[in-house]
């Protein structure tokens, strides 16, 4: 078992089938020293990729894929959710359906800050059913960039998103993969990785 896999049989609670929370360490109060780990952990994982550039979106992922960018040397972006309609045509948007709040945003990322031949990491604190990810994939591929890989603290592998961005031949790497739990007796389960 990883350090990050024992954090969340501490500290994780299951809310429901299919919602975790790991509030009190990752994406309300954060554990610093977890989230530097973390990083470090990243940077092997895709330690052969030629990153210039890390993604997240915006809240959750940010001070987590800032670590990230530290361990790389390179600036972090995070797609921004947007309520103005694109009509300069200066952003890169995509829609992004919310798993936690059950709603459509577009999230948009300003041309200025991604540029045709860059090579960028995406990072987020959860996969679920993807829709996350895909709209980073798509706003990197729209700029004319690379996508070295998608890098996630945790994966919900009970969820469609894991295989079917791996399916579209991205590299993913999760730090833990929740194969099943259960909100009664609070079980989580891990694939053996
Ligand atoms: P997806 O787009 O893959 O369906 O969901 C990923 C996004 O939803 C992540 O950015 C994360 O913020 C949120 N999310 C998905 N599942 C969970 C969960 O079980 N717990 C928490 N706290 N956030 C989740």
């Amino acid at each position: 078992m990883n350090f990050l896999e024992e954090r969340i049989l501490k500290d994780g609670v299951v809310k429901s089938s299919n919602v975790l929370k790991v509030d009190s360490f990752l994406n309300h109060q954060m554990d610093i020293e977890l989230i530097e780990e973390i990083g470090r952990e990243f940077k092997r994982r895709f330690a052969n990729k030629n990153v210039t550039k890390v993604m997240t979106i915006e809240a959750s992922g940010i001070g987590i894929a800032a670590f990230v960018a530290k361990e790389f040397g390179v600036p972090l972006v995070f797609a921004k959710k947007s309520k103005s309609i694109n009509i300069d045509g200066d952003v890169f948007v995509a829609e992004v359906e919310s798993f936690t709040h059950r709603n459509k945003n577009q999230v948009v990322v300003s041309k200025k800050f991604l540029h045709e031949g860059e090579h960028v990491l995406i990072i987020d604190d959860f996969l679920a059913n993807g829709c996350a990810l895909q709209g980073l994939i798509s706003i990197v591929e729209s700029a004319g960039a690379t996508v070295e890989g998608c890098g996630i603290v945790i994966e919900k592998g009970f969820q469609i998103g894991g295989r079917a961005i791996r399916n579209m031949g991205y590299q993913v790497e999760s730090l833990a993969i929740v194969d099943a739990m259960d909100a009664e007796s609070g079980t989580v389960i891990f694939r053996e990785q």
